[in-house]
This record gives C-alpha cells, sequence and structure tokens, in this order.
C-alpha cells in the first residue's frame, strides 16, 4: 500500500509539472503571436531603437533571451552595437522609422 500511495504521489507531481509546462509554453506562444499582430517582426529580426536613439536589428523571441536582459514585453537591456555600450531598447515597427533609418537598416545585418 505504501509502495501504491507514492506511486499515485508521484503522478500527481508529474501531472502538475506537465500542466505548468504546457501552460507556459501556450502563454509565450500567444505572447508572441501578440507582439507579431501589433506590428512588430517579433519573433524573428526585429528592428529596435536604443535609449540614445540608435537604431539596429536584433533577434527578439519573448520569453527567451540570450544575449538581453528582459525588462517587460516591450523593453530589454542590451548592447548596442551602433553606438558601442549598453542600454535600454525597444522595438520598432517598420512606419515608426525613418526613410534614412530604412535605407540604413537595409545595408545592416543582425547584430
Ligand atoms: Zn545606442
Amino acid at each position: 500500500m505504501y509502495v501504491l500511495a507514492l506511486y499515485n504521489q508521484w503522478m500527481i507531481h508529474l501531472l502538475i509539472s506537465i500542466i505548468v509546462i504546457v501552460t507556459v509554453g501556450l502563454l509565450l506562444i500567444l505572447i508572441n503571436l501578440s507582439m507579431k499582430r501589433k506590428g512588430y517582426n517579433i519573433p524573428g529580426i526585429c528592428v529596435v531603437r536604443c535609449s540614445k536613439e540608435h537604431v539596429f536589428k536584433t533577434r527578439w523571441i519573448e520569453g527567451v533571451s540570450l544575449k538581453a536582459v528582459r525588462l517587460g514585453p516591450y523593453t530589454r537591456y542590451q548592447y548596442c552595437p551602433v553606438g558601442k555600450h549598453l542600454a535600454i531598447v525597444h522595438p520598432v515597427k517598420r512606419q515608426q522609422l525613418t526613410a534614412k533609418e530604412r535605407r540604413y537598416l537595409a545595408r545592416e545585418t543582425e547584430r
């Protein structure tokens, strides 16, 4: 009986763990789809503007960040390769870019 009770307890923990992992995964997918729907190229290579107004491309996937500290859905703290400094960056929609910034970004690759 003790072994059966232990097995049941283990199964309940396993089930709760699976539910939590699936829920977090679904939330991340929904957040990323929401960002895409709002006009940002997220998930993917996104145009961002740093706190000193530099514009560059970076990979942005909500819920996942290897090169940045996430501060919220629209805010990260990361290295700005244009100004060569650490800065707060925000994603930028294509419509928010000037013609000069679009020409500059067309020549740039992801950094
Ligand atoms: Zn910068």
